[in-house]
């Protein structure tokens, strides 16, 4: 393997349309990467080369003619949540497995129209419900990164962990992920890896297997905030066929990207200094603060005061929003059947076998909380939490122009050590959850390594509509941070 895998984005953009490399090689290259990782560290769902090579084949033939959009020749990967027509798609979900999607989801047309070119699927939390990745029905996916002197595999965290994984093996250039309550920060984090989620509504939720449809972020992993911009940028955009897709035009995110943060004030919210938080968590964000500082930014100490019900606020509205969303695999229209005795039998044993057991557990608490007797008084209630913690964001941002937080509340840990326990499980969201109840854009950037030598990621957070100055923030972060750490190659 060539050092071309190694490149970013958009570093690996500028040799394709420099003719130095033909998006041919390119994909040749990627393919073969990912093939050779899949064994070890089991990121991918699925592979269709010929469709690579066809992508790959007709963007070269559009570089030859000086054409060519934001992403040309590009090999990215996809989680395995998105419709890519004509390959599984399964949501890493035995009731959907061999399920070929007819259509193709909107973001993956965006990136398909700008020239990039499919190289796998990637593996994910069944149904996205996870933060470890260790619910997918092809067995949990491994992190590249190990922690020093120590070969126990560690999680990418979840639920994206797959395209977090290829990314930070430098499989491909990027991938796409979907944040409900932090799939895709909490991996980023996990990999040492750039992560990102948009204004809710900025990217478009159609043909994204649905999880819970008021929380559902599609948005972008990459290996620099640049990448992230040029990705977001490409997957952005209104869409009819999704009814709360937002009509705003889409900035060049990229061109924010190195612009000063002098000025900027940044709200550091003392309510997501949690109890036993490791200390290195803690450094690091004291860390990320004097890094703005130095660039000029104003620090402020805010509050968000309503941040310790998110997460259980969360955990209602999600497996609300999911079981009504999972009522639609009954086993008649698609995906996977088990015939029983009568058609209420044929429901039971097709959802009992097709679901797995994270997946149940949602069903059985969301049809609980939304039942005649409780909904006032946990769906409502929860409902009513979540306007409060949109209304601690908009005070936050009548005095701050961002704000920095750590992205997860620990580094990667080993597979199967929280797995039985849920709730230490749901707990790894408590830095996330609350930027998907409000519906802000919120990034990762990698920011360090703790002691053992595993990456930490910082969060950002900013107003609705305002990605800019979030790439701004995470550009100075990433600058300052100068994190060049790559995982040592075992794959
Ligand atoms: N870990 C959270 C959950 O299990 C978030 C998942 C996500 O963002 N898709 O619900």
């Amino acid at each position: 393997m060539s050092d071309l895998l190694k490149l970013s984005l958009d570093d690996v953009s500028a040799k394709l349309k420099g003719k130095e490399v033909s998006a041919t090689e390119l994909a040749q290259e990627a393919f073969a990467a990912c093939q050779t990782a899949q064994p070890a560290l089991n990121a991918f769902t699925a592979f269709d080369e010929e469709k690579t090579m066809a992508m790959a084949k007709a963007a070269d033939e559009r570089l030859a003619r000086g054409e060519g959009g934001l992403l040309e020749g590009v090999p990215l990967a996809i989680k395995d949540l998105f419709a890519v027509k004509g390959v599984d798609t399964a949501a890493s979900s035995n009731i959907l497995k061999g399920f070929k999607p007819t259509y193709e989801s909107t973001v993956t047309s965006k990136l398909w129209d700008a020239g990039a070119v499919f190289v796998a699927k990637t593996s994910m939390d069944e149904f996205a419900m996870g933060s470890s990745n260790e619910t997918a029905n092809t067995g949990p996916v491994v992190n590249p990164w190990k922690a020093e002197g120590s070969n126990e595999s560690l999680t990418p965290g979840g639920s994206s962990g797959g395209s977090a994984s290829a990314v930070a093996a430098d499989l491909c250039f990027g991938a796409t992920g979907t944040d409900t309550g932090g799939s895709i920060r909490q991996p980023a984090s996990f990999t040492g890896t750039v992560g990102v989620k948009g204004t809710y509504g900025r990217t478009s939720r159609w043909g994204v297997v649905a999880f819970a449809s008021s929380l559902d972020h599609p948005g972008p992993f990459a290996k620099t905030v640049k990448d992230s911009a040029l990705l977001l940028q490409a997957m952005s955009g209104h869409d009819p066929k999704d009814s709360t897709s937002l009509p705003n035009d889409v900035p060049d995110f990229a061109a924010a990207v190195g612009q000063s943060v002098k000025g900027l004030k940044i709200g550091v919210p003392k309510e997501y200094r949690v109890d036993g938080m490791p200390a290195e968590i803690d450094e690091v964000w004291r860390q990320g603060i004097d890094w703005l500082k130095a660039a000029g930014c104003e620090i402020v100490d805010i509050s968000l005061p309503h941040t310790k019900y998110a997460l259980p606020a969360y955990y209602i509205v999600a497996p609300a929003e999911a079981s009504s969303n999972l009522a639609r695999y009954d086993g008649m229209r698609y995906g996977n059947r088990v015939d029983g005795k009568d058609l209420n039998d044929t429901y039971e044993q097709t959802r009992g076998a097709g679901f797995g057991h994270e997946v149940q557990r949602r069903i059985m608490i969301g049809t609980y909380v939304l039942s005649a007797g409780y909904y006032d008084a946990y769906y409502l209630r929860a409902q009513k939490v979540r306007t409060r913690i949109l209304q601690d964001f908009h005070e936050a941002f009548d005095t701050v122009d961002a704000i920095l937080t750590p992205s997860a509340p620990s580094a990667a840990f080993g597979l199967g050590t929280k797995s039985d326990d849920p709730i230490s499980m749901y707990l790894n969201d408590v830095f996330t959850v609350t930027a998907n109840l409000a519906g802000v854009p919120a990034m990762s950037v990698p920011a360090g390594l703790d002691k053992a030598g595993l990456p930490l990621g910082l969060q950002v957070i900013t107003r609705a509509l305002d990605e800019e100055t979030m790439f701004k923030v995470g550009a100075a972060l990433e600058d300052s941070a100068g994190f060049g750490a790559k995982a040592e190659k075992w794959w």
